[in-house]
């Protein structure tokens, strides 16, 4: 079951830039940095009641990032939804006719695991379900 918007993810070029924004926008303090070598992100994220912020930027050229950046520029990237299920949550979106972009939860941030939902059949937005592993 999905319990909750656990994180928006935001593409950025420059995550000193973005994070220098959000330090002046809302006092944001301290940010979470982590590299997550396998997604090919780079990640600043902060807290907002319950739902992170995640200010995300390319590692590479191979980076999904780097390409979503080149095709449509800075902005939100992904909303991600916290599953209590994911394996489950994953096979009923299958089921329903969504088209996955990852059928096994992968690693991701904050020690999560992570699955992608494809835009084209979620309409236009990229989706993912996260757990605690
Ligand atoms: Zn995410």
């Amino acid at each position: 079951m999905i319990t909750q918007i656990d994180h928006i993810g935001i593409a950025v070029q420059d995550l000193e830039a973005a994070m220098e924004l959000y330090r002046g926008l809302f006092g944001v303090e301290t940010f979470h940095q982590e590299t997550v070598e396998s997604q090919g992100v780079a990640i600043a994220s902060f807290l907002v009641g319950q739902v992170r912020i995640e200010l995300t930027a390319a590692l590479n050229s191979d980076s999904p990032i780097a390409s979503f950046l080149a095709k449509r520029g800075e902005g939100i990237h992904h909303v991600a939804f916290r599953s209590d299920a994911i394996e489950g949550d994953l096979r009923r979106a299958q089921d329903r006719g969504v088209q996955l972009i990852n059928h096994e939860p992968q690693p991701g941030a904050h020690d999560m695991l992570i699955a992608f939902l494809h835009p084209k059949s979620t309409g236009g937005v990229l989706m993912e379900y996260c757990t605690e592993k």
